[in-house]
């Protein structure tokens, strides 16, 4: 591709170019940091509003019943399950994903306990995303059983990583930083034959890639909904168990909304049939009644639609990058073998936090991560071809004139 036109040519035939109408995009922003925050659905401000003063304001405490906000996790987790190939009355969206990961992880060592109470090690990868691990290690010191955590540095080191003694996998499917990811069906099968269970992290799949979470028979799973699944700005997160591993789920946050009656206000905790047992306590409505505004925009396309565009879109700002911007220290560090991307392209760059603070300033919105790591996400939903060519442009502006050199650049804000 030579020209810009040949980006808006694509856009004319793009199937989804519909469906950017439905997002409230700032003016002058190249936005490819979806898979940190999603954009808001413009359904949002209203359904907030709605929420504000119908809801909460007219109808008060009655709205728990009358405005559904007690079903909510519920609903939302059957209307999110299609995306990630989960079956009805097997998600809820609540909490965050640290805190889902610490009731799954908790559930889990204690059902890989019961088979076999001789398995001690939890494997994981060190380019994990951090709070994943944290959370392990806090779980690990709080049960005090001699849990082990073993992180592999490669991903074909899990085969050998998983043997006899471990007791789950908790792997994250889309790394974070390199947008790698991992054959879901094929890593899967690995750990069951190591007789372990299999936890997955979709913080960078739901609503990313497809997803088929019974078809490839994994344990357990959680995610959020603030990415690509565009619900705002910490969102609930959501957790996925399969109903053959409900009823044998006991995990320690047992709270009142996990609770078979709540409001039998009895003083001893009965856990709720099915996925309902992961909820804890009182769920913040505003924040998850914005999640269904999202979830209604996948609702009229399907994801082998998206994943279509998505790899087009990553294939087109690699080969832009690669031709236009050849002359100067770039590395691609995202794999080009589409079965093994996710949704986004990373770069490394030795001056990568100021490349980007500099893209920030003309209006490129992607995001950097240590070390050297400049992200850039692709939500099919609302990115073109065009906001390809023209980021691209920009970044080669931005290394031929040297602009990133300029010291307010290299102020490092609390978030990167
Ligand atoms: C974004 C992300 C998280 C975020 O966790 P929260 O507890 O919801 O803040 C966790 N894990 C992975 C892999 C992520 O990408």
């Amino acid at each position: 591709m030579n020209h810009r036109d040949d980006a808006a040519a694509l856009d004319r035939d793009d199937p989804l170019r519909a469906l950017r109408d439905q997002f409230a995009l700032g003016r002058d922003v190249i936005y490819l940091d979806g898979n940190s925050l999603g954009v808001p659905p413009k359904a949002a401000a209203a359904r907030a509003a709605a929420v504000i003063a119908d809801e909460w304001g007219d109808g008060l405490i009655r709205s728990w019943n009358t405005a559904g906000w007690f079903a909510l996790p519920k609903r939302l987790g059957n209307k999110l399950a299609p995306l990630i190939g989960a079956g009805a009355d097997e998600v809820v969206v609540t909490d965050t994903i640290s805190s889902n990961l610490f009731k799954l992880l908790s559930a889990a060592l204690r059902l890989a306990n019961e088979r076999d109470p001789k398995r001690r090690v939890i494997v994981s990868e060190r380019s994990n995303f951090p709070t994943d691990l944290y959370i392990a290690q806090g779980l690990i010191e709080q049960l005090d059983r001699g849990y082990e955590l073993r992180l592999v540095d490669d991903p074909a080191e899990l085969a050998t990583a998983i043997d006899e003694n471990t007791a789950l996998a908790m792997i994250t499917h889309v790394n974070y930083r390199t947008g790698y990811m991992h054959d879901m069906a094929a890593v899967t099968q690995l750990i069951h034959r190591a007789g372990a269970l299999a936890v997955w992290d979709l913080a960078h799949s739901a609503g990313a890639v497809p997803v088929d979470l019974n078809g490839v028979g994994a344990d357990y799973a959680v995610g959020c909904t603030y990415k690509y699944l565009n619900g705002g700005p910490g969102s609930p997160a959501f957790v996925w168990v399969p109903k053959r591993h409900q009823n044998a789920f006991s995990q320690p946050l047992s709270g009142w909304w996990g609770h078979k009656k709540p409001f039998e206000m009895s003083p001893s905790y009965r856990p709720d049939d099915g996925i309902g047992r992961f909820l804890c306590g009182t769920q913040p409505v505003i924040s998850m009644a914005l999640v269904e505004c999202g979830l209604d925009v996948f609702l009229q396309t399907d994801m082998a639609t998206l994943r279509r565009k998505s790899l087009a879109l990553s294939d087109l700002f690699i080969k832009l990058v690669e031709e236009r911007c050849g002359k100067f220290p770039l590395t691609l560090v995202t794999p080009r073998e589409h079965g093994q991307r996710g949704s986004q392209a990373s770069f490394e760059h030795p001056d990568g936090y100021e490349v980007m603070q500099a893209l920030i300033a003309r209006g490129v919105i992607g995001d950097y991560r240590e070390p050297r790591v400049l992200r850039f996400g692709f939500t099919p939903l609302y990115t073109r071809y065009v906001d390809v060519w023209d980021a691209v442009e920009v970044l080669r502006d931005v290394l031929e004139t040297e602009a990133w050199r300029a010291p307010e650049f290299a102020e490092r804000g609390a978030v990167t």
